[in-house]
């Protein structure tokens, strides 16, 4: 069977990305349907021939009917959801491909019928009927654009060079300077049957043409054998990447406007901007980041080019859906990285970006669109920084990521060759607020009680730490392990990512690529090194929500039942003052993301145990070390305690055991 390329590569990797990757050795054992698999998984190894759930692919296969013990052609065609390189048979409707041609006659009974009807929007609901072999998989809104396509196999990508052509102004023209007659230009249509039957006009006018450009979208093609379609995508694409490469020389994005920052000064900025950020943005709905701040997208950010091609918004359908329909531009000066003014720049600019969305909503509604959506950006850009994007978990807000630096090299592209032309506003809001699109949203799973909320376990190398893990992981959070002992903890993180997979999309820098769950080493007696863990948790998530130390220590008394005063100092300092260090740390980070009137509740504390309530003394009447002591009465050494601080959004609530 076919196995999947073990990772999605990107920009991030200097190999030939379109060399082949084909075997034939391997696609010899293969039955037909077996390698349609094989053919996608290798098209989706990566995320510039097409991004993360992009893209679809197809083939019609001739078969036994076992309704009537006839010849019959079924056409295998990647279903709605999932992604090309873990594509399974899973993934796959099949459908008889006669039945589905004949659709064509129903629809021309409709009066009102064309793009973007509800009798077009009807025709998805007529595939399941065209079923083979009771195959539950759904079919996507493209089925049509295979079907109707008059070869053996179909692929569709969302390659970032061919997409940098099908978003250049001179589209039309450079289709054909690159291409010749091999691939016909086709203006943006929004997916359906429309589009399908275009297609096939396409193929009737054009019989040596190998492949359209499907315009502001992609790149489809087509071939009587498989190995062939797939050569043929990879050949496409090259093509369309040798003439922007052969066009680079001046610098891109009309040059640098201001300097990044050093590593050091970005990550310090990220630090203290983005638990506050996080708050900003997730006053609809929690949000989780992956930051991204790879050599691209600093020259895009730093660019003088990038708050006009910034406020244009992404193109490919794909993008704009998760990267909505333009990120947040920072109009900051990074020199110097003074956080204060970031702060005001971007305060200044969500609302302004959320005032944008409203009238983009309001202008663009028809009388059934669903209700407005989050009006906070997906995507914020940082000049000097990078990228910043957010998503309901890990995985989603690194789709976010992968699909703006999609962007950014579509962007590059067609700026180089002509001027990038964004997707129409009202063809973009037909987009996201499609009701099928809309049925999709209500079709996915209710989310687990700690989706969206960042968990940090200390302690968690062994014991109830690291069975928490599991537990919080299968219930939605991302995860911080912690533990002195940094190897356990690091095994703990990656034997439990393994477990739960990496989730989906390419994006994030250092860190910030990470999964569901990091391990990490740190002493939580040792004050900087909590501080350089919580730091590690905001650059990898963006902020932490809860707090869990289960690290505990319990002296052994001697022969004379006596408690020795160092094995005393060392079980005071890890039940004692590790949990007071890390609720002292995490309540300062709080303050970065909490609003003002949150962090008094936090401090006022309803329910506040021990450790909080040290915190506000410190804070507020700096009393000092007597009440550090009374933070956890010395009776309480020969027990572990656990120090829960539960959402800062909710009551913070500290209890021992
Ligand atoms: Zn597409």
């Amino acid at each position: 069977m076919p196995t999947s390329p073990a990772a999605k590569t990107d920009g991030a990797s200097r190999e030939d990305y379109l060399r082949s990757r084909w075997d034939d050795a391997l696609a010899a054992k293969m039955d037909p349907v077996e390698r349609l698999i094989y053919r996608s998984n290798i098209l989706g190894a990566d995320a510039r021939i097409t991004n993360t759930g992009g893209g679809n692919t197809s083939s019609k296969i001739e078969v036994k009917d076992p309704l009537t013990g006839e010849r019959t052609r079924v056409l295998w065609v990647k279903g709605s959801g999932g992604d090309l390189r873990t594509a399974t048979k899973a993934n796959f409707a099949s459908l008889y491909l006669d039945q589905v041609l004949n659709l064509r006659t129903l629809y021309e009974k409709n009066e009102h019928r064309g793009p973007k009807t509800p009798a077009e929007d009807a025709m998805v609901g007529m595939y399941p009927y065209t079923t083979f072999d009771r195959n539950p998989t759904a079919s996507s809104i493209d089925t049509p654009l295979h079907a109707y396509i008059p070869f053996a196999h179909v692929d569709h990508m969302h390659p970032v060079a061919v997409i940098a052509l099908a978003t250049a102004k001179d589209g039309p023209a450079l289709t054909r300077e690159v291409y010749g007659n091999d691939v016909i230009w086709t203006n943006w249509q929004r997916p359906g049957f429309e589009l399908g039957l275009e297609l096939e006009r396409v193929c009737r006018e054009h019989p040596n043409a190998k492949g359209a450009i499907l315009g502001q979208h992609g790149l489809i093609n087509w071939a009587n054998d498989d190995k062939e379609c797939y050569l043929l995508t990879l050949d496409l694409i090259r093509r369309a990447q040798e003439f922007l490469d052969a066009r680079a020389g001046k610098a891109d994005f009309g040059g640098a406007k201001v300097q990044a920052l050093p590593e050091a000064e970005r990550r310090r900025v990220l630090v203290e901007v983005l638990p506050w950020l996080r708050g900003k943005v997730s006053a609809e709905k929690r949000q989780i980041a992956t930051v991204e701040m790879r050599e691209e997208v600093l020259e895009f950010v730093n660019s003088h080019d990038a708050p006009r091609l910034a406020e244009l918004g992404t193109s490919c359908p794909d993008h704009f859906l998760r990267t909505k329909i333009k990120p947040l531009y920072a109009d900051w000066n990074p020199e110097g990285g003074n956080v204060e003014s970031l702060k005001t720049v971007l305060e200044a600019g969500l609302t302004q970006y959320r005032a944008d969305y409203a009238e983009y909503y309001d202008h663009c509604k028809r009388p059934d669109s669903p209700a407005i959506r989050v009006s906070s950006p997906s995507v914020i850009l940082i000049p000097g920084v990078g990228l910043v994007a957010w998503g309901k978990s890990k995985s989603e807000s690194r789709v976010t990521a992968e699909f703006y630096n999609a962007a950014i090299g579509v962007m590059r592209g067609a700026e180089r060759v002509s001027q990038y032309i964004a997707l129409d506003r009202q063809e973009a809001f037909d987009i996201e607020y499609w009701l099928l699109e809309e049925a999709k949203l209500k079709r996915m799973p209710a989310e687990k009680p700690l989706d969206r909320q960042v968990v940090l376990v200390v302690g968690a190398g062994s014991g109830i730490g690291k069975g928490l893990l599991a537990r919080l992981l299968g219930e939605g959070a991302s995860v911080v392990a912690i533990d002195r002992d940094g190897d356990s903890a690091v095994a703990a993180g990656n034997e439990l990512q393994k477990k739960v997979g990496m989730g989906i999309g390419v994006a994030g820098t250092g860190i910030s690529g990470a999964g569901q769950i990091v391990g990490l080493g740190a002493d939580m007696t040792d004050r900087a090194a909590i501080r350089r863990a919580l730091s590690e948790a905001v650059v990898a998530y963006g902020g932490i929500d809860q707090v869990v130390v289960t690290a505990g220590y319990y002296p052994n008394p001697d022969d004379k039942g006596e408690v020795g005063d160092h094995e005393w100092a060392r079980a005071f300092a890890i039940n004692v003052t590790g949990p007071y260090l890390v609720a002292d740390e995490r309540v300062d980070l709080a303050g970065a993301q909490l609003e003002r009137r949150a962090l008094e509740r936090l401090h006022a504390g309803v329910g506040l145990g021990h450790v909080g309530r040290a915190k506000h003394d410190l804070a507020h009447r700096r009393s000092g070390q007597r009440r550090k002591a009374a933070a956890c009465p010395p009776s309480t050494f020969t027990i572990c305690p656990v120090v829960l601080l539960k959402s800062p959004f909710r009551n913070a609530v500290i209890a021992r055991i």
